[in-house]
């Protein structure tokens, strides 16, 4: 039986793992096997009633789910908005990315693995993996590069705690990217017991569709929740984009409700005119980690660095769902640069008491602007993630720019 909720979703992807125009499997002749038993074992993993029972009790009592909708009174009287916020921050370690790793772990066990390998940038992805794999049991390789694993020291430390094994790349620029080659070669080698877990919706088909899946979590309980407290659906929905996950798993429950406006916020990183992590804003179409979307890259179609401040929204492409909804006009994407996020984490930290995670302060700052053409209409947030893991990131960025500013006085 179908619950109620389904009647919202949309076709997407095709048969061939195509979002319109964008998405599909653009991988070497290797990782096609890897691929089509993934799939397979998905479909079929999706009809299992244990399958389900399993995962929601684990979402439930292990994760924390439902996450509250909470209404940000002083917040929506700041704007002169009706601010909505959804707490995936209020998951265990802290963020959505805790609800794919449970998804997607339960799939390996479906599947018979007994090993999970994943990569990961700033370290976020690499906990929730390693928190789920110590759970469930399995054995754990995380591939990190190496510079990553300089800047980000105490998310390797907390892998290691949680008993994964954390892998340097050495390779191209020690970064996510050459991570994610070690990750997909590891993968064919040792695909017979070996589990690939990726972090968002990204990557070749069939990964945009089951992270897309197991995120909508969000967005179903959202409806749900908004439509007893409003008795109508909200304006607007307002999410980060980083790969795209938290914003899709908001997004996606919503689609048919044609009323109900998308805003993915990217980040613009430093700077007034830049556009550092804005794949949808400022990127080209192209192929990035198998699939078609739009990627940032340079002018001889090398994939550039991406950058924010917020470690999560640090990707240089997004998701092909994202490029659908944007081809289409169903989302419209923006974008907040580092000193405007800051902004928003200070608000909501001094008005709510609530310190979120830098990536989803890029969309509480983003209010201000729906605020200016849209007086008194009803936003949902996704208020992605926690932030503590970001304080010394504004620690850092408070004594810069006080010094700046005795220096120039
Ligand atoms: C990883 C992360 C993001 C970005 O990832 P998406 O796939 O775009 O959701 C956003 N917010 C937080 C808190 C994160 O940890």
């Amino acid at each position: 039986m179908k619950s109620k909720a389904n009647k919202t979703d949309i076709k997407v992807p095709d048969k061939k793992g195509y979002f319109g125009e964008f998405g599909g499997k653009f991988i070497p002749e290797t990782i096609s096997s890897c691929l089509n038993e993934l799939e397979s074992a998905y479909a079929k993993a999706k009809q299992s009633k244990k399958f389900k029972k399993e995962l929601d009790s684990y979402l439930r009592e292990y994760a924390g789910r439902p996450t509250p909708l909470y209404f940000a009174k002083k917040l929506s009287k700041y704007f002169k908005l009706k601010v909505y916020l959804k707490r995936e921050d209020l998951l265990h370690t802290g963020a959505h990315k805790i609800n794919n790793s449970l998804g997607q772990a339960f799939l390996a066990k479906f599947m018979g693995k007994e090993r999970i390998i994943a990569e990961t940038g700033a370290g976020q992805h690499g906990v929730a993996v390693a928190t789920i794999a110590s759970l469930l049991d399995f054995k754990c390789d995380i591939y990190m590069g190496q510079e990553d694993i300089e800047r980000q020291s105490m998310n390797v430390f907390r892998m290691k705690v949680l008993g994964a094994r954390v892998i340097a790349v050495r390779s191209g620029s020690k970064t996510l990217k050459d991570a994610c080659n070690e990750a997909f070669r590891d993968w064919v080698t040792n695909v017979r017991n070996t589990y690939y877990l990726l972090g968002s919706v990204v990557g070749p088909h069939p990964y945009p569709m089951i992270v897309r899946d197991f995120q909508l979590v969000i967005g179903r309980e959202a409806r749900l929740q908004i439509l007893k407290k409003e008795g109508k659906l909200p304006d607007c929905l307002v999410a980060c984009v980083g790969g795209g996950s938290n914003a899709i798993g908001l997004f996606y429950p919503f689609f048919k409700d044609k009323k109900v406006k998308f805003i993915g916020v990217e980040a613009a990183g430093f700077g007034l005119n830049s556009y550092n992590s804005a794949s949808l804003t400022k990127g080209e179409l192209g192929v990035f980690q198998g699939s078609k979307s739009y990627v940032l890259q340079d002018k001889f179609g090398q994939i550039k660095n991406a950058h924010s401040i917020a470690p999560g929204l640090d990707y240089p492409g997004v998701g092909p769902e994202h490029a659908f909804y944007k081809s289409i006009k169903r989302a419209e994407y923006v974008t907040v640069n580092d000193s405007q996020a800051i902004e928003g984490f200070k608000l909501l930290s001094e008005l709510e008491g609530i310190i979120p995670a830098l990536e989803s302060s890029h969309a509480i700052y983003y209010l201000q602007k729906i605020a200016k053409d849209n007086k008194g209409c009803t936003a949902l947030v996704c208020l992605s993630g926690r932030g503590d893991k970001d304080l010394d990131i504004i620690r850092e960025y408070t004594e810069k720019s006080n010094t700046k500013n005795k220096i120039s006085k």
